[in-house]
């Protein structure tokens, strides 16, 4: 942000802001030599289970990333940063190479673990995005069925009519599509009745207090309710205890997905996980 002084001619920069972009702009710069390294950038997975049987029906791949110098760095803080530059798209194919790679690793193990990646708003303007993915698929040899895409509302509202018919051409290949985060962008009941998503996944800021606090119970109800009008699968986010279990089965949600059941963990640790749960049998 600079402001221009007109009377002097001179730019005068908001100190704490010019701070702040170059601190991004340095953070942009240590991910770009992230992605080269090999050894910082990695996933985690975190376990899906149906709430009335409590079988795994699949995992979200989360981005982790140790910086050298910092530690580990949060997706929440690296990920904005990528989005407003190209660097998003390396980082999305980058977590969809390591994702697939693990459910082909899953599958010769014979596991069948569908997985779920983020799309950034960004991805979803990519024209190159759908031919990538479906070459992919082929390279890992995965099954298009078992890989899950998720997006905001707020992604496919930036631009409707493009990120619709991407949409709709990565379902045709076989795709399976989200809307994550419900309740949190801003919505339109116009588009979410025409895309060809199949799960709704309510942000976990509601499901997070709706053991204590009415009007968030009454949210989720209402987003549970709207996802199977529509014929979704209704998935919790961020369920963090019993409580949260009881009243979203007596809800009728579908699916939960939180640390009550488990953390985003690495793929080896999650195979382990699997067989501690013996949930072997739920995944053919
Ligand atoms: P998200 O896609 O909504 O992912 C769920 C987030 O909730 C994850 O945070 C997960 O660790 C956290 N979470 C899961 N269960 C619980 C719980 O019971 N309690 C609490 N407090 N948190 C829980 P994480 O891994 O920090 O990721 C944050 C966000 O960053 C993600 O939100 C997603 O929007 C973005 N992100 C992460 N990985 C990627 C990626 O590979 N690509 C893109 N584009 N975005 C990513
Ligand atoms: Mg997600
Ligand atoms: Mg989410
Ligand atoms: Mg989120």
């Amino acid at each position: 942000y600079a402001a221009k002084d007109t009377k002097n001619g001179v730019v005068a920069y908001l100190p704490t802001l010019q701070t702040e972009a170059s601190s991004r702009l340095v953070l942009l710069g240590d991910l770009r030599r992230a992605l080269d390294a090999t050894d910082q950038l990695s996933l985690h997975y975190q376990p899906k289970v149906r709430l009335g049987s409590g079988e795994l029906c699949g995992v979200e791949a989360l981005m982790r990333w140790r910086h050298p110098a910092r530690g580990p760095i949060a997706p929440g803080e690296f990920i904005p940063v990528a989005e407003n530059t190209g660097l998003i798209n390396r980082l999305t194919r980058y977590v969809l190479h390591q994702a697939l790679s693990q459910v082909r690793a899953w599958l010769d193990a014979g596991l069948e673990i569908p997985v779920a990646v983020n799309l950034s708003p960004r991805c979803l303007l990519d024209a190159s995005l759908v031919d990538q993915v479906a070459v992919m698929l082929a390279e890992h040899e995965v099954p298009a069925t078992l890989l899950r895409l998720e997006v905001t509302e707020s992604a496919v509202m930036a631009n409707p009519a493009l990120a619709t018919s991407t949409l709709h051409e990565l379902h045709a290949l076989g795709i399976q599509l989200s809307i994550d985060d419900y309740g949190t962008g801003y919505s339109s009941m116009v588009y979410l009745k025409q895309l060809p998503v199949d799960e709704l996944k309510v942000d976990r800021a509601f499901v997070m207090h709706m053991d204590t606090d009415r009007d968030d119970a009454m949210l989720v109800r209402g987003a549970i309710e709207l996802g199977h009008n529509l014929g979704m699968t209704v998935v919790a986010e961020g369920v963090e205890g019993a409580a949260h279990v009881a009243a979203l089965r007596d809800l009728g949600c579908d699916i939960a997905q939180g640390y009550h059941y488990a953390r985003p963990m690495p793929g080896a640790d999650l195979t382990e996980w699997i067989r501690s749960q013996d949930l072997t049998s739920a995944v053919a």
